[in-house]
């Protein structure tokens, strides 16, 4: 009989993530496939109460935590002995985990520690013959391969993008108190404090509903002959101020700043969609002034509506990649877009 346990992490507000939601969708759905299974809800973090609460109508039949000041941050040394302490206190035979920078860093540990094996980026959950089997991107996303193991546990770490976020009413979870046992928790890490990016600075924002992908075509010279890189600018940030989407770029302009070109100054490698660069996952997207060329558009594999904007009526999105193409200009359509957006 599989014993399944979700874990997550809360965050510094005390909620769950939202990719914690998701993959405790996961769990469930795998749980009700497996007959037989149980499923144990287990949460590390400084007070894990409010997020139990907050998942207590989800179905699991118990709800382990591990909680204190030394869980409040992320930390390899706490984090894989709360993990290991939950798994073991629920006897798992399979662990449901989302993708997050913390579970990620500190995961793996813990399935050494258990003798365990770890499967990471799961694209989809399934059973057959009574036994659960995973699918995973190989080859940057060319290639999908359908997996099972029969070493336990089994650590299943899921991608955010893949399954609804779970959401139900909040209610009294039966919550119960674990001790880690502090041998275990030794570290020389003392975490000091965090410096993140403003919100205006943060570009790529993994759970946002829109991605704006921005092309090439921005830094052009435009019908006037001359270059418009301060309106671009401006056009492109107050989108993503306004709508708080997250940013992509294609290659060629990112690439533009190590060739000397006039560039946009928020933009990096890290934005970059496509073949060397990132496959995000967003419920909708909108390319503009990008030509949607094969190794571009490839990134775009997981985003479920996909919308372009070029002068070009013969660009690659109008072969089939993308559903809409508005030929158009993107300076204009953009301007008029942000104005509607108030
Ligand atoms: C091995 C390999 C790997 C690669 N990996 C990647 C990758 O990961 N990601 C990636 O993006 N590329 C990748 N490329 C590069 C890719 O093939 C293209 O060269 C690149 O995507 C082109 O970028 P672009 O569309 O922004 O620029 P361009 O091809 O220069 O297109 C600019 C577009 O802007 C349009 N435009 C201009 N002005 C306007 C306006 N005012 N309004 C509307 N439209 C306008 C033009 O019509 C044009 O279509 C790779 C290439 C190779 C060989």
């Amino acid at each position: 009989m599989e014993k399944i346990l979700f874990i997550a992490h809360t965050q510094a507000d005390g909620t769950l993530p939202n990719a914690a939601r998701e993959a405790l969708s996961a769990a469930l759905e795998l749980s009700g496939k497996i007959a037989g299974s149980t499923l144990t809800v287990g949460l590390f973090g400084k007070d894990v109460k409010p997020a139990a609460d907050a998942i207590a109508a989800c179905g699991a039949a118990s709800f382990i935590g591990v909680s204190g000041e030394q869980f409040a941050e992320s930390r390899y040394a706490t984090d894989a002995a709360a993990i290991t302490a939950l798994a073991r206190q629920a006897g798992a035979t399979i662990v449901v985990a989302p993708t997050t920078s913390r579970i990620s860093r500190a995961v793996a540990g813990a399935a050494q520690r258990l003798g365990g094996r770890i499967d990471t980026h799961i694209s989809g959950l399934d059973v057959a013959d009574g036994a659960p089997r995973l699918q995973r991107w190989y080859y940057r996303q060319r290639m999908v391969a359908t997996q099972s193991r029969s070493q336990r546990p089994w650590f299943l770490v899921v991608d955010v993008g893949v399954f609804p976020a779970w959401s139900g009413v909040a209610g009294s979870a039966p919550l119960q108190s674990l001790a880690v046992d502090q041998d275990t928790c030794t570290s020389r890490t003392k975490v000091i404090g965090i410096q993140s990016p403003s919100s205006d600075t943060q570009t790529i924002r993994p759970e946002a509903e829109v991605l704006l992908v921005a092309g090439a075509g921005w830094t052009k010279k435009q019908a006037d002959g001359q270059l418009h890189i301060k309106d671009a600018e401006g056009i492109i940030l107050d989108f993503l101020q306004k709508n708080k989407a997250s940013l992509g770029s294609s290659k060629s302009l990112v690439d533009q700043s190590s060739e000397g070109e006039s560039v946009l100054p928020f933009m990096s490698h890290l934005n970059q969609v496509g073949q060397t660069g990132s496959t995000p996952r967003h419920p909708k997207g909108l390319a503009t002034c990008c030509h949607g060329e094969e190794p571009h558009a490839v990134g775009w594999r997981f985003i479920n509506e996909r919308r372009a904007i070029n002068l070009d009526a013969g660009c690659g999105w109008a072969q089939g990649k993308a559903d809409v193409l508005y030929v158009a200009d993107a300076f204009q359509v953009m301007k008029k877009v942000n104005e509607l957006l108030g």
